[in-house]
């Protein structure tokens, strides 16, 4: 799965502005969704106190299902799912004479033993979660027999058991089922992972199953399906319908199981003999191979480098509405957040290289291979995540690929940070969907590096390309991975796998360098030893510089604290410790600004070199941030000379005509979100043309340049700048909001359907944004007592798909809507309909608190 909701989102580079966020308006409960689940950051009291979260072992096996066949309808206006399932399977092992499969919410019509299509029915009970069926007699593991089930499934009345993705557990989706809402399309999908397939369709639903798969959907004639495997056939059935017969020939978990039915453009494309394709909106058909035209070259690369082709008969992408998560890697058919569909020419600022790489390389590590247990979810996720580094290496080159490592790494030391100190491993936990993190993403990633820099490339591709040949189709769990490896290289790898996977934490070092006598003594203390982290045991790099030549030395920490002592003729001028930076490490060496801004001068790495921009920014004097500066701005990679102009901004340094020559160059970068900070920066160096050279930026394609020049340019303006107007219809937050802070600055009257018309096409976080400076105008030009505005407001809190943008609009109504009797009873009627219990409850002691 890609990673959880609000994180996922926001960290795939979204441009986001710097807007001064106004008004009362505050981000209720709005954090990602998972939090630490026990730990308490350095409270060594309060741990030994907290119970350990239960032990999850591996689901047991009774049966193993052979093959589903499901035939389903759907009823849109109640939410249902209208089923028959016929389930062959066999005992595991032992013999067995009652079957349980998983299967919430449902209404149970009818349950049968199918013999040579005869049917016989069959006792059963059920408690709204599972249904056990009496089979009358003992079936040994060499007989298989066939259930067949009838069934209603209802995920919408049965309230979310999960604590904290609260509506995401319902397994089955249905977008705007009766069509009432104008704005979006009638869609329906599946999010299986982890166990919510069982909210859909009867089954065994743990990790550690698995069967092949046919689905039959009937659905009106005029809709797109799609599920996984291959489209057998679509028989029109005269009355408005048809009925589309999907296949899918190799076994896979049932979690990765999928539908979609919808009105979808279908665009296809190949990876040679491999069929793909890519499923969008119809107003987003012409940009589906600007989106995922890479996908062919991923299925290539990722083919190439593990030995092993793509192991399934075609695969399918497609973005649906709503979505729950980031994206989801369902066998052939992964779905993705609407975030994804997007124009050409908002693609010049990012692309989605990272998550579609992701749910990709998941056909290998996760589905074609699978965690046996969620315990093991870093099998599936850890590389998924690692794949994009490979994917970014591999098409952009190791610079990008670092900037992303680093972003990773930021990740695992913020969850960390927020008391989250766990095994990657971990069979510890109250809920699967507590795993979905830091840990099990980035720092299994970044795990999975350290292994390719200590084995070497061809070993570490041989060792996976082992590990899914000997693993096909089964399911995994860490020493299975550990063993190919092995396999592999020849060597006992437990000391490596255990550390890193099993047990929590990673090596804080302090360094410490001294020359005399013609020796350079170098002090390596590992400062994370404590109760709870242990000792780490690794090879570590030392890069040693002599003037402009370097040498480097290899040695292994194996001790809590150890000083090595090398002779050298003369004094070295830099000493790094892990120069590439690829230990998973906090790493303390004390350096003078004269050796930091050695770090450019010396063929550094992007992380060495990122390291001393920010360790200069942030501790240096005027004189060593200028030059700092300097080099910055001249860097190699587009990443750093973005960082140093952000950096730069309001700090007095811009004002240097040197330095502002160097600005005004960026303006014309080859990147987009280089040429954006650039202007940004420009802005500050008092120069007689920035008008005039802001300009520029209005003429550019990109929506990042233009949002920064019109950020500057409308500082200036009272009345409305002729070339305005032109801007007006873009759709865009980088567009709209400096717009909208002009509008707001000024209070100019007459702009409410424009502020209307964007707030209603925005969504997610650039909604909530938006909602800012939409309410801050409302006020400020009195027209919350338009009824437009209630109607707008009433929309976003009762339909947005987030529930931060629900509260953030029910909010903006409590503060600007007229209090009157009548929309009281709207505001009581929201609140009263609100399904997620977070939401619910901020809107209930918001209007508690306008009734008093
Ligand atoms: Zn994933």
């Amino acid at each position: 799965m890609g990673r959880n909701t609000l994180e996922g989102k926001l960290g795939s580079g979204t441009a986001l502005l710097s807007v001064a966020c106004i008004l009362l308006l505050t981000m209720v409960g709005c954090r990602s969704s998972y939090q630490a689940s026990s730990n308490v950051a350095g409270a060594e009291e309060v741990l030994v106190e907290i119970d350990l979260p239960p032990y999850q072992p591996a689901s047991p096996r009774f049966f193993d299902i052979l093959h589903t066949r499901l035939d389903l309808e759907f009823n849109w206006e109640k939410k249902w799912v209208i089923g028959q399932a016929d389930i062959a399977l066999k005992p595991h092992f032992y013999p067995q004479n009652q079957l349980m499969l998983d299967a919430k919410s449902f209404e149970i019509i009818g349950c049968d033993l199918v013999q040579n299509s005869a049917t016989a029915p069959l006792e059963f009970q059920y408690d709204g979660e599972s249904v056990y069926i009496n089979l009358e007699k003992d079936y040994k593991r060499s007989d298989t027999l066939s259930i067949r089930l009838k069934y209603i499934a209802k995920p919408y009345e049965q309230a979310a058991q999960t604590g904290q993705a609260v509506t995401s557990d319902r397994g089955v989706f249905f977008v705007n089922p009766t069509g009432a809402d104008t704005l979006k399309p009638r869609q329906l999908w599946t999010q299986g992972e982890t166990q919510f397939n069982s909210r859909w369709f009867p089954t065994i639903d743990a990790p550690n199953e698995r069967f092949t798969q046919e689905i039959f959907l009937t659905v009106d004639s005029s809709l797109t399906t799609l599920s996984n495997g291959v489209l057998q056939s679509s028989d029109y059935l005269g009355n408005g319908l048809k009925k589309d017969h999907w296949k899918l020939d190799k076994p896979h978990a049932p979690y990765l199981a999928m539908i979609a039915v919808g009105n979808f453009a279908k665009v296809d494309d190949w990876a040679d003999s491999l069929q793909l394709s890519y499923y969008v909106e119809p107003a987003f058909e012409k940009y589906a191979k600007d989106i995922f035209g890479n996908t062919p070259e991923m299925i290539a690369y990722f083919s190439q480098v593990l030995g092993y082709p793509y192991p399934w008969a075609r695969y399918d992408q497609i973005v649906v509405r709503d979505y729950v998560s980031g994206a989801m890697e369902n066998t052939t058919a992964s779905v993705f957040m609407e975030d994804l569909q997007v124009s050409r020419r908002e693609l010049l600022d990012d692309h989605w290289d990272g998550i579609i790489a992701h749910e990709l390389f998941h056909q290998w590590f996760g589905d074609l291979v699978t965690c046996e247990s969620w315990a093991n979810l870093a099998l599936n996720e850890g590389f998924a995540n690692y794949s994009e580094y490979m994917w970014n290496e591999h098409k952009y080159g190791k610079e990008e690929a670092d900037y992303n490592l680093w972003i990773e790494k930021d990740n695992y030391l913020a969850e960390v940070a927020d008391g989250k100190v766990d095994p990657i491993i971990n069979y510890f936990y109250e809920n699967p969907d507590d795993l979905f993190d830091s840990h099990r993403y980035s720092k299994a990633g970044l795990v999975l590096h350290m292994l390719r820099n200590y084995t070497g490339d061809e070993a570490f591709y041989a060792s996976l390309n082992h590990y899914l040949k000997a693993n096909a189709y089964q399911s995994v769990e860490i020493d299975d991975l550990r063993k190919s490896f092995e396999a592999v290289t020849g060597e006992d790898l437990q000391w490596f796998f255990e550390q890193w996977f099993e047990l929590p934490g990673h090596p804080v070092l302090e360094v410490s360098t001294s020359y005399a006598n013609d020796s350079l003594t170098i002090n390596i203390n590992q400062l994370q030893v404590s109760d709870s982290i242990g000792l780490f045991v690794f090879p570590l790099d030392i890069k040693i510089w002599e003037g402009a030549t370097s040498t480097t030395h290899e040695l292994l920490v194996d001790a809590p604290e150890i000083t090595v002592t090398l002779p050298l003729p003369q004094e070295p001028t830099l000493v790094e410790v892990d120069p590439e930076r690829v230990l998973l490490a906090e790493i303390y060496q004390p350096k003078t600004s004269q050796e930091l801004l050695m770090a450019f001068s010396n063929g550094s790495s992007f992380a060495l070199r990122r390291e001393a921009l920010e360790t200069l920014f942030s501790e240096g004097d005027s004189i060593t941030i200028g030059k700092a500066a300097m080099l910055g701005l001249a860097d190699v990679s587009p990443r750093l000379r973005e960082m140093t102009l952000d950096n730069l901004v309001g700090r007095g340094h811009l004002t240097n005509p040197d330095m502002a020559r160097a600005v005004q160059k960026l303006t014309t970068d080859s990147r987009s979100l280089v040429r954006a900070a650039a202007f940004s920066a420009y802005s500050e160096t008092q120069s007689s043309d920035i008008d005039e050279v802001m300009m520029k930026a209005l003429a550019d394609s990109s929506y990042s340049v233009i949002g920064a020049g019109l950020e500057v340019l409308l500082q200036d303006y009272v009345e409305d700048p002729i070339w305005l107007r032109e801007f007006l219809g873009l759709t865009h937050l980088n567009i709209a909001a400096p717009i909208a802070g002009y509008y707001n600055q000024q209070v100019k009257e007459g702009h409410l359907n424009w502020y209307n018309k964007n707030l209603l096409s925005f969504r997610g976080m650039d909604r909530w944004m938006f909602l800012q400076y939409y309410i801050e105008y409302v006020v400020l030009t009195d027209l919350f007592k338009d009824e437009s505005t209630a109607k707008v407001l009433t929309y976003i809190a009762t339909n947005d798909n987030e529930y931060y943008n629900r509260i953030a609009a029910f909010q903006s109504m409590t503060l600007v809507i007229p209090e009157t009797p009548e929309n009281r009873k709207i505001l009581a009627s929201i609140a009263a309909k609100e399904e997620d219990q977070r939401a619910k409850a901020v809107m209930n002691s918001l209007l508690a608190a306008e009734g008093n």
